[in-house]
């Protein structure tokens, strides 16, 4: 390798400069300011093309808040006040609520935010810029680790070390494969349809999940008399849908929503991914360690794939923070086994009632439908129940910044 191709060395290096991967970089430079830190992404930081919006909780704002990103996101962001949950047959026009969420901190606080994810990679990439070495674009080839230090080779030749790599790269993450950490993964067969709507009757902050036969529908409130709306269908069933004309597609949303929110126009393209779940069987190796959607990939239902991700980010930060202060080799297992111990449990329990909801309600068989509607009017009628089930989306609990406090 040429001399001229070295870059670096960083104490850390954060490859993918999505969401999770900014956010633990801005953190990173806001309580750990003495490190040497570099990101790098396999395409210049602009704010990417993506018409999605994700719920942010309650935890995730005070992480937002203490690193300083929030009032840009703020500004477009929408609360989620209540959630209301039917489980829906085909055809049917009336919807009971069979399960209806409140806010978690206080009365009259909301459940969530709404954020266009437009809105929250543009304030990211303000701060990320102006706290933080952003390398030239470069897609990561190759991976090693010696003992004090891991190697990074670009596709374009250079060579990278630093003492800690973080593997922010997304679910099809090329770092955990040349780790070789191996991943659970199940392919639901099911697309994501993601796009925005204009309807007629306000949302009044309330954001609707319908449990339809096909996979969940939700619509989640934007700012005006707009809603976000994720559906989960049948990968054939969301093929024919994307084919549909734009009128015919509205048409199906508002018979998929039981007309709450009265006639629907569709307002931006509709864009489709595909959904699985993949875990990492490891978070973290030698010198590495995997956040967000390089470590787990869940079903998009409770709108927590995000949220989960930079829960990852708080501890992670903390863990750092804390090893740095003790004078311990933050880039050894040891330590990096801490931040893995911490979230496996919320991960695995997210990942599993996420997958649990789908198989359960992605279908028509009526015993079934009878059974878990029993279930989710007993947990409805259930407040302390509830209250541990709302406690756990807003997510304020596992480390100190997502209570709003520096680690
Ligand atoms: C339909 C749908 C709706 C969703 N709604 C919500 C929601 O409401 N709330 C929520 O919390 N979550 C939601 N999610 C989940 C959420 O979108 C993801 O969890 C989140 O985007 C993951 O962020 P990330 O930064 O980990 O990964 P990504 O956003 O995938 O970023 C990875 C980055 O790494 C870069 N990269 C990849 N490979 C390399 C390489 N080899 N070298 C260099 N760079 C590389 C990429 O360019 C990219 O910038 C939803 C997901 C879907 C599919």
């Amino acid at each position: 390798m040429a001399e001229n191709n070295a870059v670096g060395p960083f104490d850390v290096l954060i490859v993918g400069g999505g969401p999770v991967g900014m956010t633990l970089a801005i953190a990173l430079a806001k309580f750990l300011p003495g490190i040497k830190l570099g990101l790098l992404d396999r395409r210049a930081l602009t704010v990417p093309k993506d018409l999605r919006a994700s719920a942010i909780s309650a935890g995730v704002r005070h992480l937002f808040e203490a690193i300083d990103v929030w009032p840009g996101m703020a500004k477009e962001a929408n609360p989620v006040a209540r959630m209301q949950i039917t489980d829906s047959g085909t055809g049917d026009i009336a919807r009971p609520v069979l399960l209806d969420f409140g806010g978690p901190e206080a009365p009259g606080q909301p459940i969530a935010h709404m954020v266009p994810n437009t809105a929250s990679a543009a304030a990211l990439i303000a701060a990320a810029k102006d706290r933080i070495e952003i390398l030239d674009p470069g897609t990561v080839a190759q991976f090693s680790t010696g003992p004090a230090e891991a190697q990074v080779v670009l596709e374009d030749g250079r060579q990278i070390a630093a003492r800690l790599v973080i593997a922010a790269d997304g679910g099809q993450s090329t770092l955990r494969g040349l780790a070789g950490i191996r991943t659970f993964t199940r392919d639901y067969r099911q697309a994501g349809l993601v796009t925005t709507i204009r309807h007629f009757q306000p949302h009044n902050d309330i954001a609707y999940e319908h449990f339809l036969p096909g996979g969940p529908f939700a619509s989640l409130p934007l700012r005006g008399n707009y809603s976000s709306l994720v559906w989960a269908e049948r990968a054939d069933t969301a093929k024919a849908l994307l084919a549909m004309s734009s009128e015919g597609l509205a048409g199906r949303i508002e018979a998929a929503m039981g007309s709450v929110l009265g006639a629907v126009e569709i307002v931006e393209t509709v864009q489709s991914f595909p959904l699985r779940l993949v875990l990492a069987h490891k978070f973290v190796a030698p010198r590495l360690a995997l956040v967000g959607d390089a470590a787990h990939v869940i079903h998009p239902l409770a709108g927590q794939g995000l949220n989960l991700g930079l829960r990852d980010v708080a501890v992670l930060a903390e863990v750092l923070v804390e090893a740095v202060r003790l004078g311990e080799d933050f880039g050894g297992l040891g330590v990096l086994e801490r931040y893995e111990t911490r979230r496996r449990g919320d991960t695995a329990l997210m990942a599993l009632a996420t997958d649990g909801l789908n198989r359960l309600f992605s279908n028509d068989l009526r015993p079934l439908r009878a059974m878990r509607d029993l279930g989710l009017s007993v947990v409805d009628r259930l407040d302390p129940l509830k209250q541990a089930f709302v406690t756990h989306s807003a997510g304020t609990t596992g480390a100190k910044l997502l209570k709003g406090l520096a680690p």
